[in-house]
């Protein structure tokens, strides 16, 4: 339970904690509460499959001047992700319930330092989903910080919060901006030379269908590790049954992180004459009709595709010594499809 503050502290240092992405909204956001003599210490949350960079929250947080502690979500927000109350935007980005899940943790940080309260670069209606009024009213209430969680951007749309009405700080120096224009925050971050700020498009994977696809099907076939969703966004991904999958890399730098990323039960396939993709094989024990058809997957994404039958060779991530040779069965177009994932 959040305690409201007494009067004997207002003399204190106020102290909160903010939400930094490392985009235009939360550093503007940032500027303007440090601006008002506040004790700005910066979280980030790490996304298991990237999303916003680390590296810019890191270089917004040194021009602003404030420490950051980066959090990884982890297990606990697969377990979101996977049944959202408030449901799913125009993917499988749960927005409202990803918010609650990182708030709260934001709140619980925020009590660990003794700080006064959590703030965002929200802004009112900029977002379908999560910043109409009503679902940040849910986020806040969701989240635990019913009146500890101020949105300097857009505070003067919405109720005073405690830190205000607590005198804690001055909500005549806060904002009112909504809507989806950035022109606004653009303007002041030009005025405080705020200017390398990375553009808002791209971002969360979850809103990206062809990764949400990956994504259900783990969720229906079953996942061993939280790190094993990280390898989610590279690849091709074949479902062969409801036992095994496989992920092929297109290139160099995907082949790499696959390996790094997979299963001890896992095995890794690659042409004998090494010039075709590397494929992962998960799952537990394969048979040797799932070798021959991972080992045809492999074929039929190599310049030997139209070909007769070549050798290709495998081993167990876990032990790399451990080596044979498979020949592929012959995989046709339609049964690609049939197993096809996501491509
Ligand atoms: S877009 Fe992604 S990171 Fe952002 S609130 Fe929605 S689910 Fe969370």
């Amino acid at each position: 339970m959040i305690q409201q503050n007494s009067n004997e502290n207002v003399n204190r240092k106020v102290k909160a904690v903010g939400l930094i992405s490392g985009g235009l909204d939360s550093t503007v956001a940032a500027k303007i509460v440090k601006d008002l003599g506040v004790e700005v210490h910066g979280l980030f949350f790490a996304m298991p499959w990237g999303c916003c960079d680390k590296a810019q929250a890191q270089s917004a947080a040194d021009r602003l001047e404030i420490p950051l502690v980066i959090l990884q979500l982890d297990e606990r927000y697969l377990k979101v992700v996977e049944n959202p109350k408030y449901g799913y935007g125009r993917a499988l980005n749960p927005c409202v319930d990803c918010r609650i899940h990182m708030f709260t943790r934001a709140g619980q940080y925020m009590e660990s330092i003794g700080a006064d309260f959590v703030f965002t670069g929200e802004v009112l209606g900029q977002r379908p989903m999560s910043q109409l009024r009503h679902s940040m009213k849910w986020i806040e209430d969701g989240s635990g910080l019913q009146g500890r969680l101020l949105r300097p951007l857009c505070a003067k749309l919405l109720d005073p919060t405690l830190p205000e009405i607590e005198g804690l700080i001055d909500r005549e120096k806060l904002l009112r901006i909504s809507g989806r224009s950035r022109k606004d925050q653009k303007n002041l971050a030009h005025q405080s030379g705020i200017t390398d700020y990375p553009n808002s498009a791209g971002g969360c994977m979850l809103t990206h269908e062809h990764f949400a696809q990956k994504m259900r099907d783990i969720f229906k076939f079953g996942y061993r590790s939280f790190r094993e969703t990280i390898s989610l966004k590279w690849g091709r991904h074949f479902r062969i049954n409801e036992h095994f999958k496989v992920i092929l890399g297109r290139d160099e730098t995907e082949n790499g992180m696959l390996v790094q990323y997979a299963h001890q039960d896992d095995h890794i396939f690659e042409l004998k004459t090494q010039d075709g993709p590397m494929l992962i094989l998960k799952g537990y024990n394969p048979t040797q009709d799932i070798l021959e058809t991972a080992a045809g997957l492999v074929q039929r994404f190599s310049r030997y595709k139209e070909g007769e039958p070549v050798e290709v060779k495998y081993w167990p991530v876990k032990n790399p010594e451990d080596v044979r040779s498979v020949f592929g069965q012959s995989i046709n177009e339609e049964h690609l499809q049939k197993i096809a994932i996501a491509q």
